[in-house]
């Protein structure tokens, strides 16, 4: 453990460190702090709304609230600092302004980050997803419209690409994909995420695994392809600190955790969110994203208020993707996230997709 300067918990109760104030971390702290007090660790000052960057990305984002507002009639001290290292044993989190937090019970809830793949060039000439803010910037500032690569044929890939090329139809999009554009959907809703990439002009490469990513864009297992300006959005990694710190992890570095979010190792710790594998009977190990850190967070935070003892349980419902601001695909899925035929799509699927962002954002104030 670093070097700190004080030791301080969350008054005289029990006490409650949420790590992370993301869908799973905030939503956790909020159900906690209905009766006791809760620390709620996060370097940013505002919700890092994720689902949402895309858009800032292309330029429409906005400023989300503060995070102490989004926490107002709940018992939360916001602390802006990042955790950079955790002691288990003790209790113990350090931050970087050098503080040191005691706990009781921690939630850790540090989300995930972009997987690079250890592609060589990527860290220096790709843009992750979360810099929206960098894209946005580097897009205003061109002196002319040029090309843009979006790496990854996910859900993000697609938002991201379809965005783009919509708001800024003077610049090529193109998007680029080991596998198949959308290849987790149904053959309907693939067919209509195909016919938007389409309509906005995105060139699509699948079969395309990039193998070096340079100044001028990429290289792949199909040929190369070029680009002025390189995002990634291929996939997601958890924070590494939970492995660090020697809670135990699956080989994605996501914590184990039992039926109420407990790490199998450390029961005092509950992870949430894209940091933990969660393995639901009948489900299998649940996906990252925000469709699943969020019951969780509400789950734990539950259960912290003593408002249930059940075993955490959950049954996928839909899957939802904007493509630009006039289209969208809501596919329905089984409950264990196999796709059904059934797709809204269009205007239809724009709105459904709005308003399940729309519940999102509800939950959390
Ligand atoms: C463009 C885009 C669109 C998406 N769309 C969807 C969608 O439609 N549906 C869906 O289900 N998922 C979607 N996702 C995925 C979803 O955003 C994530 O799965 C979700 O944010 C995970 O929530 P979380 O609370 O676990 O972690 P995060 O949202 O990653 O939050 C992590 C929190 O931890 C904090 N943190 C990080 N490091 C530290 C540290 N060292 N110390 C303290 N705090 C720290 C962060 O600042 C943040 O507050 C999308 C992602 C992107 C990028």
């Amino acid at each position: 453990m670093s070097s700190s300067n004080s030791t301080t918990g969350t008054g005289t109760g029990r006490r409650i460190v949420v790590l992370g104030a993301g869908y799973a971390g905030l939503t956790a702290a909020k159900g906690a702090a209905r009766h006791r007090s809760v620390t709620l660790v996060a370097p940013e000052e505002r919700l890092l709304h994720r689902i949402r960057q895309h858009e800032t990305a292309a330029g429409r984002g906005r400023d989300w609230p503060a995070i102490e507002e989004l926490a107002r009639g709940r018992r939360i001290r916001h602390h802006r600092a990042r955790a950079v290292d955790l002691d288990l044993a003790g209790h113990k989190v350090a931050l970087d302004d050098g503080t040191t937090l005691g706990y009781d019970t921690l939630v850790y809830a540090l989300g995930s980050r972009t997987a690079w793949h250890d592609v060589p060039g990527a860290v220096e000439h790709a843009h992750p997803v979360e810099h929206a803010d960098d894209v946005r910037r580097l897009i205003r500032e061109a002196d002319r419209p040029g090309t843009l690569a979006v790496v990854g044929g996910g859900a993000t890939g697609i938002e991201l690409a379809t965005e783009l090329a919509e708001a800024h139809p003077a610049w090529r999009v193109r998007i680029v994909s080991a596998g198949q554009v959308g290849g987790i959907y149904s053959p309907k809703g693939r067919a209509h995420i195909r016919r938007v990439l389409d309509r906005l002009g995105v060139d699509v490469h699948e079969d395309a695994t990039v193998t070096e990513v340079t100044p001028d864009g990429l290289r792949t297992t199909a040929g190369p392809i070029t680009a002025d300006l390189t995002v990634w959005a291929a996939s997601m990694e958890p924070h590494p600190l939970a492995a660090r710190a020697g809670l135990a992890v699956d080989d994605r570095g996501r914590a184990l955790v039992d039926d109420h979010l407990r790490s199998v190792s450390h029961p005092d710790v509950h992870v949430v969110g894209d940091a933990a594998a969660v393995t639901v009977p009948g489900i299998g190990t649940l996906r990252m994203g925000c469709a699943t850190a969020l019951p969780r967070g509400q789950y734990v935070g539950k259960l912290l208020d003593g408002r249930t003892t059940e075993p955490f349980s959950f049954r996928y419902v839909v899957h939802c993707l904007s493509l630009g601001r006039r289209d969208g695909l809501l596919q329905l899925v089984h409950p264990d996230d196999s796709m059904k035929p059934t797709v809204l799509t269009g205007a239809a699927g724009r709105l459904a997709k709005a308003a399940i962002v729309g519940v999102v954002f509800s939950s959390l104030k």
